[in-house]
């Protein structure tokens, strides 16, 4: 059903089941269990999906070696099966991460976990070796009956700055473990919204669709057209992350303070030397402040972040300066000869963890679990289930216990279970991908790598992008086709440059931008919306405004420099 359709729908019939209020990972995750047992649910964004914190996440897929030191052992237990279920579920953008930890003391952090543990201090202190011994043997345990990666080990001083000569030299020692990291968490929570809509009648999602309290209960609005509309649910779920209270308040919700989200920042930086120097591992390291920061290969750049400051709303948060600074400060400390130049950093992204209110001064030590609540029906209000908390990697664990409890509410049992559930692209994955891509560009007269690039960027799903190259485009400066493009406008529910550049794809994130590419997508675009010339222009210019506010890129600074670079080598 398309956006039209969806509309139309309700405009006959405003009763439904459930409607999930926010299209990030957890919202997405609730909906394709509730999609999947029948249930008739609606799902809205006020903007598109993906677009809060779900596209600002450290992109790893992680237990939280962390999160050990403020005691929060369930939490790691469950995020580590998490983690190993999207090893399995989504192979096509869920790896394993080398991760590696530089140490610089042997006994510190002992004390102060335990005066920690005793409730007499809440500042973090620096990790020693034993310290740090102690948390991986942990991991090693909560993973040993599965076991699909390695184990734990040290390195000495020597045999570290041999592996990393480039690495801080007051060094004592390394530890290496193993974690995973998604590629394109964006394009994974689409496609399990995808794959829900297709499971089945009674599932449908809008973007660009607002809700709030109206006269005589709820109404939505398309935030694309102003249309409102009126939505009679049996059942909310709130699921906005860090917009929780926000929405309740806008839906007439009486709830009291449940979110005291905190902003992090990243950056994504091109610098040869500081991507070769990592080796392809993650270093996950503790800035001189106590702070845990972290860096790692990132589509050929390297993704750097990241900053935890407490703010009110969401919608107001970017990467700032200061925190820009700050970034490349931790990034001096672990690295101390690499320097990096203002244009080699290629994009900025921040955004809000959901993290439930806390008083706590130190924002680290804040919990990071989450829990489900419900308040109560008032008035012309259904009952409003809030979702608190939780991080990406345990998106579906959560969306089980909400779906769980919304469907007890509804008087329904389950009868799936998402938990060895293949996501879009990780369907049908192949033993040996090399195989799948020669076979794929066989069978549509593609390059081979072409059809590697396919797969990577879709997994199995790269079948439905494989046009023949002769029938299709490169377009300008750039390694996408036209009919790439074409394809993800006329299927994934696309209403802008952004979400093209910032969420289907990631030539934003990996530094790809240009004014060529974006005035040819915007044709395509164009076209495909039947806008005419001053729609696509304001289309043009809301784009690149949003770029150099949200993301550092000036790109009419860009063509200068570029212009300039082509005259040199003219
Ligand atoms: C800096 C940072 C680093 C992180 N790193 C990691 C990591 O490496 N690994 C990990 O596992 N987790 C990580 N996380 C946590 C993880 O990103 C979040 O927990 C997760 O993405 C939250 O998803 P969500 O769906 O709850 O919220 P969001 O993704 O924020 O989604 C909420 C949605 O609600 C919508 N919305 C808001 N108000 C309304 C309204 N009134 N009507 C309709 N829609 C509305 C918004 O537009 C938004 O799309 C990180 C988070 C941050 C910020």
């Amino acid at each position: 059903m398309n956006r039209n359709d969806t509309l139309a729908a309700l405009r006959e019939r405003p009763d439904i089941a459930v409607l999930v209020i926010g299209g990030g990972i957890n919202g997405i995750s609730v909906f394709r269990e509730l999609a999947l047992q029948g249930v008739d649910v609606l799902l809205v964004d006020k903007g598109d999906y993906c677009s809060g914190a779900s596209a600002a996440l450290s992109r790893m897929v992680h237990g939280g070696l962390r999160y050990l030191e403020n005691g929060e052992f369930k939490l790691v237990r469950e995020s580590l099966v998490e983690r190993d279920r999207l090893l399995k579920n989504a192979p096509h953008y869920v790896a394993p991460l080398p991760t590696t930890v530089p140490i610089f003391d042997t006994f510190s952090g002992i004390a102060n976990g335990a005066v920690r543990f005793l409730g007499l201090t809440r500042r973090p202190s620096r990790r020693g070796a034993l310290v740090i011994k102690a948390g991986l043997t942990m991991y090693d345990l909560f993973t040993r009956a599965r076991r699909l990666m390695p184990t734990h080990r040290f390195r000495g001083r020597a045999e570290t700055l041999k592996t990393w000569p480039a690495i801080n030299p007051d060094i004592r020692s390394s530890a290496t473990y193993y974690d995973a990291w998604v590629s394109r968490p964006e394009r994974l929570g689409l496609e399990m919204l995808f794959d829900a809509i297709a499971s089945g009648h009674t599932a449908r999602a809008l973007n660009y669709t607002a809700v709030a309290a109206s006269d005589d209960g709820l109404a939505l609005t398309d935030t694309l057209t102003g249309e409102a509309l009126p939505v009679r649910p049996k059942l909310i779920i709130n699921a906005t992350g860090g917009w929780i209270d926000l929405t309740n308040k806008a839906i007439g919700a009486d709830a009291p303070r449940m979110m005291g989200g905190t902003k992090g920042s990243h950056l994504i930086v091109d610098n040869a030397e500081l991507h070769d120097a990592l080796g392809g591992h993650m270093v996950y390291y503790e800035n001189e402040d106590g702070r845990i920061c972290i860096l790692f290969p990132y589509l050929g750049k390297v993704l750097i972040g990241s900053t935890d400051i407490r703010v009110d709303d969401p919608d107001q948060v970017r990467c700032e300066d200061d925190e820009r600074s700050y970034i490349l400060q931790s990034l001096a400390f672990v690295f101390p000869s690499i320097v990096i130049a203002d244009d080699e950093i290629v994009f900025r992204f921040a955004g809000v963890r959901p993290l439930p209110a806390s008083d706590d001064s130190f924002t680290g030590r804040i919990p990071r679990d989450h829990f489900c609540e419900f308040v109560e029906a008032s008035g012309n209000l259904p009952a409003t289930l809030c979702m608190i908390g939780g991080k990406w990697t345990t998106f579906r664990s959560f969306g089980e216990m909400a779906a769980d409890m919304a469907l007890e509410r509804l008087g329904m049992k389950r009868n799936k279970s998402t938990e060895d559930l293949a996501i879009g692209g990780g369907r049908n994955f192949p033993a040996d991908p090399a195989i799948w891509c020669t076979a794929l560009a066989t069978k549509h007269r593609l390059a081979v790598e072409r059809a590697q690039q396919l797969f990577e960027r879709y997994g199995t799903s790269a079948v439905d992008f494989a046009v023949p190259l002769a029938a299709d485009e490169m377009l300008p400066q750039s390694d996408y086709s036209s009919g790439e493009i074409r394809r993800i406008i006329e299927r994934e529910q696309v209403e802008s440059l952004a979400d093209i550049f910032l969420r289907r794809t990631t030539i934003a994130i990996s530094g790809g931008l240009n004014l060529a590419l974006i005035d040819a997508v915007l044709d395509i675009l164009a076209a495909s919306k039947g806008w005419d010339a001053a729609q696509a222009a304001a289309e043009r210019s809301a784009f690149l405004g949003l770029l150099a506010h949200q993301h550092g890129i000036d790109l009419s600074d860009l063509s200068q420099t570029n212009d300039k670079r082509s005259a040199l080598c003219a």
